[in-house]
C-alpha cells in the first residue's frame, strides 16, 4: 500500500520490565471521579460517569528516571495539572461487566491531564465541547505502564502530584467516585473497547495552575513517578 504522504508514526508508551511498548489506540478520560474534586468544580453528590476524548497524539510518553519537557500551550492563561491513574486496555470488548473488567486490563500507569481551565469553563458555560480546554497537543504526559500483576493493590494506591516540590494533590485511589471496573462497565456500553486504549480515570482535588518553569512530579504507589517541566 501506498500513502500520498508518510502516516504519523505509532503513538507507544514503555512498559516497565520490557523492551516491547504499547501502543496508544484511544485516550479515553473520566470527567468528576473524586468527590472532593467535583466539589472544587462546583458539583455535588454522585453524578453517572461521563467521558471525553484526547487523540491519541496528545500523549506525551515519559520514560522512568527522565524529566519530560512539555510548552505551554497557545491561547490560555490557566493551565491546571490533573495527576491520574492511567488504565491501559490489553484485551478489548464491549458491554464488559464490571466482574470481568479486570481480565481486560494490560496495567497501569501515572498520566496528567493536562487542562486549559479557562477554554474549558468558557466551552462549560456554552454547553459547548471540551475540546479545545482538554484535547490539545502535548496535553497528556504518560508514565510507563507497569503490567497489572506487579502493579500491587492499585485500587488502595495513594495518588500524590508535587509542583517544584510542593504538594499540590494527594489522595488514595479507593476514594474514586466509580471504580476500576465500574468505569470499564460504563466506558465499554458506550465504546467497544481495544487493545491500545488508555483510560485516564479522574483527578483527586488540589488541581491548580502551572506556569512556564514549574516542574511537576507525581505517582500512584507501585507505579513509576513521572516528571515533566513546562517551557
Ligand atoms: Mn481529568
Amino acid at each position: 500500500m501506498s500513502f500520498v504522504f508518510d502516516p504519523a508514526p505509532a503513538v507507544s508508551v514503555p512498559v516497565v520490565g520490557s523492551a516491547a511498548r504499547f501502543p496508544v489506540r484511544r485516550v479515553y478520560c473520566v470527567g468528576r471521579n473524586y468527590e472532593e474534586h467535583a466539589k472544587e468544580m462546583g458539583f455535588t453528590g454522585r453524578e453517572p460517569p461521563f467521558f471525553f476524548l484526547k487523540p491519541a497524539d496528545a500523549v506525551v510518553p515519559v520514560d522512568a528516571g527522565t524529566n519530560a519537557r512539555i510548552a505551554y500551550p497557545s491561547l490560555t492563561k490557566n493551565l491546571h495539572h490533573e495527576i491520574e491513574l492511567v488504565v491501559a486496555i490489553g484485551t478489548g470488548g464491549r458491554d464488559i461487566k464490571a466482574a470481568d473488567a479486570f481480565k481486560h486490563i494490560y496495567g497501569y500507569a501515572v498520566g496528567l491531564d493536562m487542562t486549559r481551565r479557562d477554554l474549558q469553563n468558557d466551552m462549560k458555560k456554552q454547553g459547548r465541547p471540551w475540546c479545545i480546554g482538554k484535547a490539545f497537543e502535548q496535553s497528556a504526559p504518560i508514565g510507563p505502564i507497569t503490567p497489572a500483576a506487579q502493579a500491587g493493590d492499585i485500587e488502595k494506591a495513594e495518588i500524590w502530584l508535587q509542583v517544584n516540590g510542593a504538594d499540590r494533590q494527594r489522595s488514595q485511589v479507593s476514594k474514586l467516585i466509580w471504580n476500576i471496573a465500574e468505569t470499564i462497565e460504563h466506558l465499554s456500553a458506550a465504546w467497544e473497547l481495544q487493545p491500545g486504549d488508555l483510560i485516564m480515570t479522574g483527578t483527586p482535588e488540589g488541581v491548580a495552575a502551572v506556569v512556564p518553569g514549574d516542574t511537576l512530579e507525581g505517582g500512584v504507589a507501585g507505579l513509576e513517578t513521572i516528571k515533566v517541566t513546562i517551557s
